[in-house]
């Protein structure tokens, strides 16, 4: 079997072929890359290394030939996303692929954040491509709040819009494990969609209380209304378009989107996700 892996030299992607190289070895991986010079240390480990930028259909069709699986992971350049999907579905299917494992986003039928529409959109194209295809919705990453945890530590308060929403995060790792499970497992999907999140969820005043516990200083959690976190975020130097986008997705937290307690990614992968100590640890070290 050979497996495509889009976004391999992104985050989620460098971490899924390393779960991949458990089992599969490195000959049987295309690293799908807009820079190839980005993924040298992949082509060390005898990963192949193919160019393929999301823009360029010609290029994804050399990319992805002779791949039987493709792990498509969702381009990060947000707006241009559902062009860019279907330019890789679309080789996907002149390449006569047999199965492409998409991640998307927590409940996107349904969400509410607007991240969704190019997820629906991008789900709804696989739906009418006549390719196998297993969905997977990943929810929040919990490393997501790294800069909100070097802020609060900086500040002594945690800031966020997110009332006491419940957020199902896991670390980038336990989604990178499953897109890696699916992705080499059977040929013929077990199941389609998997809505993918963390085993404990927590609130913002949970994530405050734990960098409290673990820096030894009293940081609690200050909710702000929606246009005063995205204030200060900009205040801060965040781009205006960003800062708004987070504290949009904040409001939606608060209104449960981040929350899910089906425990599939645990199932999934075969063990627990990681624990949010854990990954709190891992910012508190890298600040
Ligand atoms: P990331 O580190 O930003 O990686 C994104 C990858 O997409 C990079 O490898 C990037 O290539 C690649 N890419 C962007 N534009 C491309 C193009 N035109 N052609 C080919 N490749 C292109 O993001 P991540 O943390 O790994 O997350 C993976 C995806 O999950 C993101 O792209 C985004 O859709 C989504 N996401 C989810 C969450 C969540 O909380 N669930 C949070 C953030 C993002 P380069 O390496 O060349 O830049």
């Amino acid at each position: 079997m050979t497996i495509a892996i889009t976004g391999a030299t992104g985050q989620l992607g460098r971490l899924a072929i390393a779960e991949l190289l458990k089992t599969v070895p490195a000959a049987q991986l295309v690293a799908v890359v807009r820079t190839p010079a980005k993924a040298a240390d992949l082509a060390a480990l005898g990963v192949q290394v193919r160019a393929g930028d999301y823009n360029d259909p010609a290029a994804l069709d050399r990319a992805l030939a002779g791949v039987e699986r493709l792990l498509l992971i969702s381009s990060s350049e947000v707006g241009q996303r559902a062009a860019q999907h279907r330019n890789a579905i679309d080789a996907a299917k002149r390449q006569k692929v047999k199965l492409i494992v998409y991640t998307s986003l927590l409940h996107a039928d349904v969400s509410t954040l607007n991240l969704a529409d190019e997820h629906r959109a991008t789900e709804q194209m696989l739906a009418e491509s006549g390719v196998p295809h297993t969905i997977l919705r990943n929810g929040w990453y919990t490393e997501n709040y790294a800069s909100s945890i070097g802020a609060a530590v900086a500040h002594g308060t945690l800031i966020g819009s997110a009332g006491s929403g419940r957020i199902a995060a896991a670390a980038r790792a336990d989604y990178a494990a499953a897109a890696a499970k699916v992705a080499s497992g059977p040929l013929a999907p077990v199941q389609r969609i998997y809505e993918l999140a963390g085993d404990t969820a927590f609130t913002l005043a949970d994530l405050a209380a734990e960098i409290s516990r673990q820096t030894g200083k009293t940081i609690p959690y200050r909710d702000l209304p929606e246009a005063d976190y995205a204030a200060a975020l900009a205040g801060a130097g965040l781009p205006h378009w960003l800062a708004g986008a987070l504290a949009s997705w904040d409001i939606g937290a608060s209104k449960g989107v981040l929350f899910d307690d089906s425990k599939q990614l645990s199932r999934l992968i075969g063990r627990a996700t990681t624990p949010l100590a854990t990954t709190v640890s891992a910012v508190l070290k890298k600040a």
